[in-house]
This record gives structure tokens, sequence and C-alpha cells, in this order.
């Protein structure tokens, strides 16, 4: 028995309508490469977006078609956001700081028919230009006052809006149609292109939203401090509309703890979502100039573990309640997020405070499973660690012009992260698969030896990698960044490491570096690191 009820197509224009007609006069605040602080409506960006509708229609692309977006967090982008999936085309959003040939690879693999870059990447496209031959035309997100000069043929991206409808009228589909396309950043062979759909992005973005995970509603300040150009800012510019929330957009300046605090307090900013680069700037920003953040009230700290100062000095000092969160591309990307039991609030600190850092519980709509060596569902008790699927209307069932399925008999897709579930099912990243290290037939957490070294003052960043040995196979290698010009010996990092993990978890060696290695998503790269330390000679 089919139930009676409306067969209401989940797309992103029904996003579109409901954002424009319930809150129209609700603000959008962006820094942009050619005006500092721009604000305008919804209303306004609807129209907006709309007339890009338009002039799309005109360019002779046919539906599904790539259009791939080069820029940072303005309300442009967010026009590109909308103008482009509502038309039925596909907004392939390009991380800016991938190498040049990665940056090369997908825009072929994507075969983007149109480039829409901000002013301030348009110098990377025109170095790249000639090698992009899918590309028929090149948009550039400004006005005409601040048209760069170039050999190139491009065009403006205000001349293209300016006199056309603001009420066109987009195309009706199917909510299966593709909407969106983000690439892996490839720290694992070449970049992946993962094809987000209407509905995916819909129902993702509803759970983002909803209480359990970032709490979203009409008296909310959002800023997205996640780049735009992966994973669709964790479905910020879909999920607020949704809910009505003033957006906030710090346009190229994501990774400045001055300008990120500013903007937080001239704006009053309540939500904010970021990599724990970002929030490490903001708090060495409020710590040097002795500041306070008042109206920001809660944080989601994703892509990577979330370290204890982030945790410690936002709560206590700033009041603000700070949540990890964990996913990825493929999961579009909210996997888990935490939102504490009622029944912890007694633990003594310790932990509690455990529970506080894992990166949580499923959001509704994913089920996760933790499986053991031989495939077995392992014990939910926080220990047995295992490789962890994922399964859901919102995760990837294969890559982007790829028929290879990506999930096996039970509909799960394994994330190639290692993982534990405790027994009140917040789930904890142990390592990603390909940089957990092997001693002994044993395996070393490289997260939990990185975590523990930071969380010693002496240390500002640390990689942990395996490097080969004669009998124990592995043997953890610590490579670091020292804090200040202060450098622990091994013995001392050890006394300290001691404290935290098992005896025989402890590093070998430990490397001094200026620098450690990053993906162009901002994880380390441990690829790298692995080949640089290949024949390192252990003591
Ligand atoms: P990539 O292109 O490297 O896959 P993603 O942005 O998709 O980039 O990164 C996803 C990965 O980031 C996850 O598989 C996981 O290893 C790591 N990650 C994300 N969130 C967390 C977290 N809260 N704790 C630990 N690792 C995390």
């Amino acid at each position: 028995l089919t139930g009676n009820m409306m067969d209401f197509q989940l797309t992103i224009n029904s996003v579109m309508r409901h954002g424009r007609s319930i809150y129209g006069k609700q603000e959008i605040i962006s820094v942009t490469a050619d005006q500092p602080l721009h604000s305008y409506t919804y209303e306004q960006a609807f129209a907006r977006a709309s007339q890009l509708g338009s002039a799309l229609a005109e360019m002779g692309l046919s539906p599904g078609d790539r259009v791939a977006t080069l820029a940072w967090n303005d309300y442009r982008h967010l026009e590109a956001y909308y103008g482009i999936s509502c038309s039925g085309l596909v907004c392939h959003t390009i991380n800016p700081r991938l190498f040049p040939e990665q940056l090369i690879y997908i825009v072929n693999h994507a075969e983007d028919k149109v480039l829409m870059v901000d002013l301030l990447l348009f110098p990377l496209v025109e170095k790249l230009r000639d090698k992009m031959p899918s590309v028929q035309r090149i948009i550039i997100m400004t006005d005409e006052a601040h048209m760069p000069s170039t050999e190139l043929e491009v065009e403006c991206y205000e001349t293209l809006l300016a006199g056309r409808p603001t009420d066109f009228e987009f195309p009706e589909f199917d909510e299966n149609t593709a909407s969106s396309l983000c690439y892996t950043s490839g720290t694992t062979g070449d970049p992946k292109g993962v094809l987000y759909s209407h509905r995916s992005t819909v129902l993702h973005s509803m759970a983002c939203t909803s209480s359990s995970t970032f709490a979203l509603n009409i008296r909310d300040t959002v800023m997205p401090i996640v780049p735009m150009f992966h994973v669709n800012a964790w479905s910020l510019p879909y999920a607020t509309v949704m809910a009505g929330c003033k957006i906030v957009f710090p346009g190229p300046k994501m990774g400045d703890g001055a300008v990120l605090t500013q903007l937080v307090n001239q704006c009053k900013v309540s939500v904010a979502a970021g990599v724990p680069t970002i929030w490490l700037a903001m708090l060495n920003h409020l710590r040097e100039h002795n500041e306070t953040v008042p109206s920001l009230k809660r944080i989601c700290v994703g892509g990577a573990a979330t370290p204890q100062t982030i945790m410690d000095e936002f709560e206590q000092q700033h009041g603000v309640s700070v949540h990890p969160a964990w996913g990825m591309t493929e999961t579009s990307p909210l996997g888990t997020f935490n939102m504490l039991r009622p029944e912890l609030d007694d633990l003594p600190a310790e932990q509690l405070n455990n529970y506080k850092l894992k990166p949580g519980l499923p959001a509704y709509g994913v089920e996760l499973r933790v499986a053991g060596p031989a495939g077995n569902e392992q014990p939910r008790d926080g220990e047995s660690f295992g490789n962890l699927g994922i399964r859901g209307p919102w995760v990837a069932s294969q890559y982007f012009r790829s028929d290879k399925s990506i999930i096996d008999e039970q509909g799960f897709m394994d994330t190639g992260d290692i993982a534990t579930i405790d027994q009140y099912g917040y789930m904890q990243i142990t390592d990603r698969a390909k940089d957990v290290i092997k001693s002994g037939g044993e395996w070393i957490s490289s997260i939990d030896l990185e975590n523990a070294a930071t969380s010693h003052p002496d240390i500002a960043e640390a990689a942990v990698i395996g490097v080969p040995h004669p009998k124990w196979d592995e043997r953890p290698l610590l490579v670091a960044v020292a804090a200040a010009n202060k450098k622990l010996s091994l013995a001392e990092l050890n006394t300290y490491l001691g404290e935290h993990v098992a005896k025989w978890w402890l590093p070998d060696d430990v490397v001094y570096v200026d620098e450690l290695p990053h993906a162009a998503t901002g994880k380390l790269d441990k690829k790298v690191l692995r080949e640089q330390f290949k024949n390192h000679q252990l003591p």
C-alpha cells in the first residue's frame, strides 16, 4: 500500500523559494575582493541568482553540464551556488589551494564548460588557461571597475547580470538530478569527484539545521569559516537559508584571527564552523590582544580531531560551547556531531572531557559500522577498533565518471578511517587506515600520539608516521614543530607522552622541522613525510 502524500521534489530550488519568500529581508554580509564589507538581503541574493540563471540559460549548455567556481566565501559565490544548481547544471567547486597539476586534472576530468573565478584567484587561471580546453567561457566575479587587464577572453560577472529579469523561471527536474561536484584532495592517488544530488543536498542540509547538530534558527547569525570550495562549506549555504539565519561570509581572509574576531564582534555572529587551524588562529588573536567574543555561542570543529586547547579556552574563557564533528567529502560531509548526553553530565572532569572531544553521535539519516579484521561488527566498548563504514542518503555510492560501486553488500561505504564506538554511541577516529602504524602485528594510532604530543605547551604541531623497523615492521617517528625555541629531547617527550599512551606506543625518535607539509584541505600530508623519512635511522 502506497501512502497518499504528495510527491514533492526535494530540490535546491525549493530551498531558494523558501528563503526568498519567508526570509526575504534577512541579511547577508560578506568580505569580498572588491568591497571591504558588502551587505544585502536574501531577496537581493536570490534576485541575482535568478539573473545568473537567465544568463546561463543563454549559453547553450545542456542539463548536467559543469559550471566551475574558483572562489572564496562571499555573496557572489552564494549566488553561483543557487544560480547554477537551480538551472539543472552542476556547480563544481574548485579548491584554489590544489597543486596546479591537480587543478588542471580535475577541470579536465569534470569537463567544466564555464569557469566563474574570484578576482583574487584570476592570476591562477591566467597561468593555466591553455591547459583547460573544455572551458568555453571565463567569468570574473567582479564589476567593470575592478576587471583586470588580460590577454584572455573573459567576461565581467556584474555586466553579465545587469538588466536581466530577477524572476527568471528555473526549470523543473527530478530531485535525484546532480547539483554539485567536489573532488577529494587526493592525498592518495588522483583526486576523485563526489557528485551530490539535489535530494542528497536537501536532506543533508535539513540534518545540519537540526537541534542534534548546528541547531540553526532565525535568531542565529552564522559564519561559515569552512570554504565554499570544499564540500559545500559543510552545507551551511543551504542550511542557513532553510532556517533563515543571518549569514556572514569571511571572504579571502579565512585564516586571519584578527579579521575573524572583528567580524564575529561587528556582525554579532552566534554560530560558526571551521577546522582546528582556524580556531587556533582566532584563539591566538584573542589571547594576544586580550579580546573577547561575547556574541559567539557555539562552534563546530571538524575536518580533524579537536585539540584540547580549543575545547578548554573557548568553553572556559569565552563561554562558547564547542562541538567536534566528523565527516568527509564522500559524506556531504556530516557524519557525526558531538552533543553531550545528559547522563554524562556528572562524570568526573577527565572522563567527561574524553567524551566531549569525540566527534560524536551519527546524525539521523546516517548509520555507522565499525568492522573488525574478519568483517565482523566490533563491540561498542570504546576500545575495539576497526574500519569505519557509513551508509545513508547523503553518502556517495560511486565516484564521478567511474562505474565502480564503492558500497559493500550491507550498503556501507568504507571511509578509510579506523574508529571505535563506545557504549553511549560516540564514535572516535583513531586513525586513517593508511596512517596507522603497524608495530609487531599491533596497531598504534598516529592521531592519539599527535594529540598527546600537541597537548604539551612546547609542541606547536606534530605528525607521527611509521618508519620501517627490522624487528617490529614499523615504529613511530614523531616529526614536530617546536612552539617556542625549546626543543624537548626524546626522553623528555616520552616521559610526558607516557602519561597519555601505552609504553609500547612511545615514539622511537623525534625530529624537529620548521614546517610540516599540508595537503590542499589543510590536513597533514603524511605521504610526503613518509617519503622524506623512509630511510630515517632510528636510534
Ligand atoms: P580528503 O580529501 O583528505 O578525504 P576530506 O575533507 O574529505 O578530505 O577529509 C575527510 C577525513 O578527515 C576523514 O576521513 C577523517 O580522516 C578526517 N577527519 C574529519 N573529521 C575528523 C575528526 N573530527 N577527527 C579526526 N579526523 C577527522
